[in-house]
């Protein structure tokens, strides 16, 4: 007689069912990440496009940032990091990066708040 050994499926972890795994995996995000980093020092409105200042390492909301260095350029003035107690007073475009970590990490807070809701 032959011994057939089955493996152990291991599902993944489904949307629509038990996403226990997930909520939590979201709850880590909303702890580690304070939601204050989600608000843009210049629009006070969470970001939609967050840029990391590679320099100083403060995001903001990208269109907002780069109104500010435009309009500063016009008037051959230095860019001061809007963050407040940020001392770095010379951003440019160049030193942004779009900031995934943060977008993700603000999609993933906004699909638990309303799944909580
Ligand atoms: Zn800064």
């Amino acid at each position: 007689m032959e011994i057939v050994l089955f493996p152990i499926i291991v599902r993944p972890q489904s949307d629509s069912n038990d996403n226990d795994n997930i909520e939590q995996i979201d709850e880590d995000i909303a702890v580690t990440q304070s939601q204050m980093n989600f608000i843009c020092p210049i629009t006070q409105e969470e970001m939609k496009k967050p840029v990391r200042n590679k320099v100083c390492g403060h995001s903001y909301e990208e269109d907002a940032i780069l109104k500010i260095i435009q309009t500063r350029k016009q008037q051959k003035k230095k860019v001061r990091c809007p963050k407040i107690g940020c001392s770095h007073d010379d951003v440019k475009g160049s030193d942004l990066v779009p900031d995934e970590a943060l977008k993700r990490a603000i999609d993933s807070q906004n699909k638990q708040s309303w799944s909580t809701l």
